[in-house]
């Protein structure tokens, strides 16, 4: 059995004072409920020490958006994965399509962040996903195995054994465009066959691939049952507790 995790990213949203009442309220909205997932949120690295506060005493974890791939130094402006693993987070984003296309990081740099997570014990949501024009020129799979292939080759058994895939096509995300359920589950077996051909079957079944690409809570449930689709990554619909929460009990 995969684990189920619904993760929400912040991106540049919520300082620290909003981040400490969303944390709170999420923290609250699960209290003696049951849940059926992990719960992971990623805010902005400020506002990470009062969402720590917020959430002490509940299961929900807390995550980096990126990390750099060196520990300490001359590095202006980065932020480690041991400063993250200090301040309580558990996981890290790795190859947000936002850091690949805005920021413009490409496969050396990502291949370097993931090698920096996994040694600094972080879990990696590792990040994966096609532009519109790849999609619709039949190469998404193609890009997504180049994506994987420059970014996990030589990961250790224990390493993969902790990593998390998200795959977020990028004409998905913050769109309103979602990927329907057969265009999911067919992305998620690519991924699955990719875990296959880098590594084995044991751990292309083991690893928890999630869905990103606007899902709120009217597509939660539908996309979580498609097949191959283990969670979910969400970006908007996490701003707001009650929409967040509701795509947490849809899981
Ligand atoms: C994301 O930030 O990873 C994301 C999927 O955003 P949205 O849900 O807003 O499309």
């Amino acid at each position: 059995m995969r684990k189920r995790i619904v993760a929400g990213n912040w991106k540049m949203n919520m300082n620290h004072a909003e981040g400490a009442v969303l944390a709170g309220a999420l923290a609250g909205g699960i209290a003696g409920k049951p849940v059926s997932c992990e719960i992971v949120i990623f805010p902005p690295f400020t506002t990470i020490p009062a969402v720590a506060g917020a959430l002490e005493g509940s299961t929900i974890a807390v995550g980096g958006q990126d990390l750099f791939y060196e520990d300490a130094g001359a590095f202006t402006g980065e932020i480690s994965g041991g400063m993250l693993r200090g301040l309580g987070c558990s996981h890290v984003l790795v190859g947000h399509s936002e850091r690949r296309h805005i920021i413009g990081e490409g496969g050396v740099i990502l291949a370097r962040k993931m090698r920096a997570a996994l040694r600094d014990g972080l879990i990696p949501v590792f990040c994966v996903g096609e532009l519109l024009d790849e999609r619709e020129g039949g190469r998404a799979a193609d890009v997504v195995a180049v994506q994987m292939r420059e970014c996990l080759t030589g990961t250790s058994d224990e390493e993969i054994a902790r990593t998390v895939i998200a795959y977020e096509p990028v004409w998905a995300i913050g769109t309103g465009k979602t990927a329907t359920q057969q265009d999911a589950s067919e992305m998620h077996a690519v991924i699955r066959e990719i875990l296959q051909h880098l590594f084995n079957k044991e751990v292309a079944e083991h690893t928890p691939v999630l869905y990103g690409g606007s899902v709120n809570p009217g597509n939660a449930a539908e996309l979580m049952s498609a097949p191959g689709v283990d969670g979910v990554l969400v970006g908007g619909a996490s701003l707001k507790a009650p929409s967040f929460l509701d795509i947490i009990f849809a899981s």
